[in-house]
């Protein structure tokens, strides 16, 4: 089994300095995470295609979308011409799912899609043979800062359990509240992406506290 990956959610970071930011993290980071958010599906508003097309030069990260927002693929051709690799949407806002997909793919862009603390992640397992990414969110999707919610660790299991059965290789990353304590037991649950927003760029040191959370991810699956 490959190592786990760590992805910098730059939700938590200082917008003013990003390109900074992100460049501390680099060496620990195996993509870059950056949460997108409109006022319809989620309450807040976030950042869109131009701040990614801002970064992409930035850094040689993946620049993946997490996408939480109401018809995502109105997007995609902005998303992808500003350098996006993945665009993970929310099942609870694609009404056709594959269609989705297909359009991601047909943009050069991978494609995950992501399930809110509250949905069945058995809804996404008609999918699982089409996407490269599952998101399983540990928090209530909008806001930075909030506690790990456990009870979506059945989960991660159950979503690794089907992945594995089928055969298919998808990440089963798992978004919200994540810490070195939280981030260990979703680990230990099957997931293999972390996305941690507070605990890297609200730490003192962001560079170290992501080092630390690359040795949790690198050290998992077996692998130095
Ligand atoms: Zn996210």
């Amino acid at each position: 089994m490959a190592r786990a990956k760590l992805a910098a959610s730059i939700l938590s970071a200082d917008f003013a300095h990003l390109g900074d930011q992100v460049k501390l993290v680099e060496p620990y980071a195996d993509m870059v995470h950056v949460d997108v958010m409109d006022a319809h599906f989620v309450p807040p508003l976030t950042i869109g295609p131009v701040v990614v097309e801002s970064l992409r030069p930035v850094s040689a990260l993946p620049l993946h979308c997490h996408l939480m927002i109401e018809r995502p693929e109105a997007l995609f051709d902005d998303f992808a011409k500003a350098g996006t690799d993945m665009v993970t949407f929310h099942l609870e806002a694609a009404p056709d799912p594959e269609a989705v997909i297909a359009e991601a793919r047909a943009r050069g862009m991978r494609a995950g899609m992501a399930v809110n603390p509250d949905t069945p992640v058995e809804n996404v397992f008609d999918y699982l043979d089409r996407i490269d990414n599952l998101i399983v969110m540990s928090v209530r999707p909008g806001w930075a800062g909030q506690d790990f919610m456990e009870e979506v660790l059945p989960k991660v299991e159950a979503a690794r359990t089907e992945i594995d059965r089928r055969g298919v290789t998808v990440d089963v990353e798992v978004d919200g509240g994540i810490n070195e304590e939280s981030g260990r037991r979703c680990l230990e649950a099957g997931a293999t992406v972390l996305a941690v927003a507070s605990s890297i760029f609200k730490a003192p040191d962001p560079a170290d506290a992501a080092r630390r959370l690359s040795v949790l991810t690198r050290e998992s699956g077996g692998e130095g």
